[in-house]
């Protein structure tokens, strides 16, 4: 039996597909290839390319492979983006979801692992923020995800589609052997987007905002290595296999860092001095965002092992140091 992994050629999606192969388990990737690279994607893995949002070509694909599972990526995740075109978010992620369940529902696949956030809990009223704590969504990215989480509970019940909804804090690093990163274009994390001014690729670093209720002003993050991030997905798709019921999970470190000290730690892992100006808040961006993880922890088995923001950072720069150009593959 095979695993379909839904934007598969993007960061988190290419990271799990390596890690799945490394676990022996037989992966086919779907991918539109509009934000990810080809040359991310694990050779032993069969790659289709095209979009979510079409059902034809998703019934090609089931129809070819036998297919055990989906782990599900294909998703648009730039909130700044989502602030300012509401639709393409709800068309590619709400949307898409809908073709995608249509498809599973009609081929009998009956277990998905997809990637929710932590931007659907909104401006928390405690931290650290609970699965259980009320979702309300400052920005369409959010809500679009909040939808996709609704969505799929209802075809749960109605035709026994089983998930597992896993809210991602903030991912960051790199495969360790660095021998797949980050590359989005534009960039608009702030660890890449430090490390790009680390190395002088880019000038003008803003920190958005230094007048939130934090310890130094600037957001708060809970950042997560993109490998055990990656290594989550497989044990929520094992959690499945295994009978048990449809659930959702904070993947987070359960520590927060400020902006700031995000700077900070990149300055020290890469010796470089990073210049940097305060800016305006950038909209939509919650104040502070930190996982309680864990029911991840306890009920999946989930226990990171790169728990530290220096050696994600580390990765981070030693893919970007080896790969300026990110895969190579930019038009
Ligand atoms: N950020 C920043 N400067 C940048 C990019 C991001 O200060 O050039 C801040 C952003 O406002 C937020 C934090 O970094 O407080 C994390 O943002 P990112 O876009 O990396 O992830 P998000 O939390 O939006 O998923």
């Amino acid at each position: 039996m095979t695993i379909a992994v839904l934007g598969g050629a993007g960061y988190i999606g290419s990271h799990t597909v390596a890690q799945l192969v490394k676990a022996g388990e037989d992966v086919v990737v779907l991918d539109n290839l509009i934000t990810g690279h080809e040359r991310a994607i694990d050779k032993k893995a069969r790659f289709y390319q095209g979009d979510i949002r079409d059902y034809h070509f998703l019934s090609q694909v089931f129809s070819t492979e036998k297919i055990d599972a989906i782990i599900h990526f294909a998703a648009f995740s730039i909130v700044p983006e989502s602030m300012q075109d509401p639709l393409k978010y709800f068309d590619n992620n709400t949307g898409g979801m809908i073709t995608l369940l249509e498809a599973m529902k009609q081929f009998g696949i009956d277990k998905i692992v997809f990637s929710s956030t932590a931007a659907t809990y909104g401006e928390p009223k405690q931290i650290p923020i609970k699965e259980s704590d009320p979702q309300v969504p400052t920005n369409p990215y959010g809500e679009s995800k909040l939808a996709m989480e609704k969505i799929i509970k209802w075809a749960d019940v109605a035709y026994g589609i089983h998930f597992v909804a896993l809210r991602y804090f903030n991912v960051a690093g790199a495969m360790p052997d660095g021998s797949i990163g980050e590359d989005h274009h534009p960039e608009t994390h702030l660890i890449p987007i430090i490390l790009q001014a680390a190395a002088g690729t880019r000038d003008n670093l803003q920190i958005f905002g230094d007048d939130y209720p934090t310890k130094d002003g600037t957001n708060v993050r809970d950042y997560v290595h993109v490998v055990d991030l990656a290594d989550a997905h497989i044990l929520a798709l094992n959690y499945l296999r295994a009978g048990n019921a449809s659930d959702a999970f904070n993947i987070g470190s359960a520590t927060g860092f400020s902006n700031l000290e995000i700077l900070n730690a990149a300055r020290k892992v890469t010796g470089q001095a990073i210049p940097a100006k305060i800016g305006p808040r950038r909209p939509g961006d919650p104040s502070t965002l930190i996982a309680a993880s864990d029911k991840a922890r306890s009920v999946l088995g989930w226990k990171p092992q790169f728990d530290d923001v220096e050696k994600i950072i580390g990765d981070a720069w030693n893919w970007h140091e080896n790969h300026p150009e990110g895969f190579g593959d930019r038009q």
